[in-house]
This record gives C-alpha cells, structure tokens and sequence, in this order.
C-alpha cells in the first residue's frame, strides 16, 4: 500500500522523523536493515535545542524519566585536569534555552521514539534493507528485498554510509585518524566521587580526550575516550587498537586514566565526517541525519541534528501544500544550519586536541570566559527558538 512518507533507515535520524511526520497525521513506513530497531553504543547528550524540540513532541518527560538531567557541564586539561571553564545548567541557563540539557543511553531514547512511533501509528519494518530508492510521476518509491515501496516523499535516514547519498552527491566519508572506545557500566562498578553523578565533564588534552557522564537517573556510568591514532598517519590498515589508546593518554592525569578502565575494548569506533553538501533533495527524495551531514561528535550534536531536521521537515510540509516548494525550504534551512555545525565541530576537534603553545593559550582563553557568558553557545543551543 502507497504511503505518504517512507523513511530508508531506522536509526535516531529515520526515527526522529518517523516521529515527527506520523505525529503531524501523515501515514508513514520506517524501512530498517537491521534485524531489530535498536542502537549500539553508550550515552547521548541532548542539548536544548533537541530537548526544546522533544518537548513539542510530548516525548520530553520520558526522556528526563529514562536519563539524566545534569547539572552543569565542566570542561578539564586532560593533563592537569585543572578546570578550564564550566556551564551551570541552572535557573539562567534553561531560562535562557528553554529547555534543559539531558544525557541519556541510545537504546532508550531509541526505545522513546519507537514508541511514539507506533503510538502515532507509523508501520516500523525491520529485516528491510533498501537498495536503491528513485523519483517517480507520484512522488517516490524505495526498492527494497521486502518489494517495492512507493510514497509521495522517501525521507533517506540510512547513516554515514549512506548508499543513497550517492545520488545527491559523488563524496566520500572523510577519516579523521582518530578513534573512539565506549562504555556504559553499572555505578557499583566504578569509584567516583558523588559530583561525577550529576556533571558532564570532558578532559581535553594534546591529540586526546575523554568524556564521562552518568546515564539512567545515576544508575550507570558513560566514558568516551578519543584519540589520534600515529599508526593510521603512518598509512597502516591496523590502526586505533587498545596499545595506541594507552599511549595516547600516557601523559594525562590520574582521573582520566583511571577513565580509560571504565571502557569498552571489544569495539573501537573510527571517527569520520563529510564536508557539507548544498543539495540534500532530488525530486521526492530528500537526505536527513547522518546521511546529510556527519558530523565530528565534538559538540554533542549530530543526533540533535537530526532531530532538528526532522522537526524542520515536519513544519514545512505541513506549512505547504506543494511539497516541492516545502522540500526546498527545508533543504535551504538545514543545509545552512547543518554546515555551520559541521565545521565548528571540526575546529572545536582543532582546539580540544591543541598541544604546546596552543594549548596554553587557549586554557587562558577558557579560565577567562565568565561563568555565565554564552557568546559561544546561544548560536547552537538557541536556534529557532520561539
Ligand atoms: C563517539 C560518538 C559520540 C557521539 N555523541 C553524540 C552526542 O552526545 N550527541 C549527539 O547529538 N550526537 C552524538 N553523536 C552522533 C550521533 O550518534 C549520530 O549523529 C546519530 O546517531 C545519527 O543518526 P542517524 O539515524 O542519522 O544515522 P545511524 O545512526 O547511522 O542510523 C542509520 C540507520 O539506517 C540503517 N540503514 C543503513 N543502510 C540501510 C539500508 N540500505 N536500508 C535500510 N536501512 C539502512 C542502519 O542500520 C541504521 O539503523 C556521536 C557519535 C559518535 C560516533
């Protein structure tokens, strides 16, 4: 049966805009690859400008119920883990955003949006993997193992790797040379001090940091350990293992390494992005999430990004009878702001990672920032607000 919408990958992206396009009353598939909907990984902070848009979806409470709203943000030099600056997520800070900052597991904001999903009355298919997907007199149609799917819009979620990217542009994802180690482990399992279950700290050091929140109302602990591997520079096919993650942070304090025996070594994540792109439609097929910019995750952004892209897509098809014109609006608007995102989160890789001279400077920098001085977020976190 003819949808309006199908959406190619399940993921937060293709979920997001699941949510958002069948809450606006539009009959929407979710086609997934995988076996099941779910997501691999560990924790997810959620800035104000995602939390903002979650709350419009009545799905906000849930999230608060299911993870954990910080109360502030303290960045650290990884080496003598003094503190450089901090964000209090105070009275000031979600007057200002109107919405509060949250740190949450994957699998539960997952679990959140499929169940808005299927409240909504959104048809989520797993075991479906798209092959290709293609403009047709209608709208669009999305071919996959399971039979063909035709809509009057595809909204394309399949990821970094996107196979329908292709159609939009002929890139490649880019590799930093830098990898990532999880984990997600019971508190009980780990010594912290009692600040640690309500901060978001991140150390920055030389080609090196590491990040750690608590997930699911304190019960667990999240550590994210990222680092520049000198073996990927040297061109060989091996690269990022637990040696070079050792050697990386050699030279850190002793919280951040005691922070390394709280991850997951049994999978390493490469980091990749892609540079922005400036058309993200063609006909009824139109590019969402990670498929459209992906992102370096120094600014906590790129499912945020999604969601905002899904809430954007949602408003202008509602706003406007001829989806060509609402396509274009949302191609124009997120492409601009995506862009800005992407590429500031590769500076901010820039300057978390400054050793020598550059590092000096910029803890200066930072120690002088006043604690409740914004210059650097209000562009992020107050997007369109209203
Ligand atoms: C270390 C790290 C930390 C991060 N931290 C944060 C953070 O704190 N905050 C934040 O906002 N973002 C963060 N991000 C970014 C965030 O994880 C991603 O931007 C987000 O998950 C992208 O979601 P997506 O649905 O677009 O893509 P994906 O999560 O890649 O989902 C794509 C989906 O499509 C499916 N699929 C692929 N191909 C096909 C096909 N042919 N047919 C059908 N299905 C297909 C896949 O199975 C998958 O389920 C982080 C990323 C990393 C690597």
């Amino acid at each position: 049966m003819p949808v309006d919408v199908v959406v190619i990958g399940g993921g937060i992206g293709g979920l997001a805009n699941a949510c958002a396009l069948s809450g606006a009353g539009y009959s929407v598939r979710v086609l997934e690859r995988a076996p099941e909907f779910g997501e691999i990984g560990a924790g997810l902070q959620m800035a104000p400008n995602a939390t903002r848009v979650l709350r419009e979806w009545g799905l906000l409470d849930e999230v608060l119920g299911r993870g954990v709203s910080p109360r502030r943000l303290v960045l650290r030099d990884a080496v003598d883990e003094e503190e450089l600056t901090r964000l209090e997520f105070d009275g000031e800070f979600t007057g200002r955003y109107k919405a509060p900052y949250v740190v949450i597991h994957r699998s539960d904001l997952l679990d959140v949006l499929v169940r808005a999903c299927v409240r909504a009355g959104a048809e989520l298919v797993p075991g479906c993997e798209v092959h290709d997907a293609a403009t047709t007199d209608e709208g669009a149609v999305a071919y996959s193992g399971l039979g063909e799917h035709h809509a009057r819009l595809v909204v394309v979620a399949d990821g970094l790797r996107s196979r329908l990217r292709a159609r939009f542009s002929d890139d490649e994802p880019v590799c930093a040379g830098y990898a990532a180690y999880r984990g997600a482990f019971p508190v009980e399992q780990i010594d912290l001090e009692p600040e640690a279950l309500e901060t978001v700290v991140g150390y920055v050091g030389p080609g090196c940091h590491l990040i750690q929140y608590p997930l699911r109302g304190g019960r667990m602990f999240n550590t994210v350990a990222v680092f520049k591997s000198p073996a990927y520079d040297r061109g060989e096919a091996d690269w990022g293992g637990p040696e070079e993650l050792e050697a990386a942070f050699a030279d850190c304090g002793p919280k951040v390494r005691a922070g390394l025996k709280s991850l997951s070594l049994t999978r390493r994540w490469p980091m990749y992005d892609r540079l922005p792109i400036p058309n993200w439609t063609e006909g009824r097929l139109v590019l969402t999430g990670d498929a459209a910019h992906p992102m370096l995750q120094y600014l906590a952004q790129g499912a945020c990004q999604a969601i905002e892209d899904a809430h954007c897509l949602a408003t202008e098809l509602a706003a406007d009878p001829d989806w060509s014109v609402a396509l274009k609006r949302y191609e124009a608007a997120r492409t601009a702001r995506t862009a800005h995102v992407q590429t500031t989160s590769r500076l901010w890789g820039e300057i978390w990672h400054i050793d020598g001279v550059g590092r000096l400077l910029r803890n200066a920098l930072f120690r002088q920032r006043a604690l409740h001085d914004y210059t650097h977020v209000d562009w992020l976190y107050g997007f369109n607000e209203s």
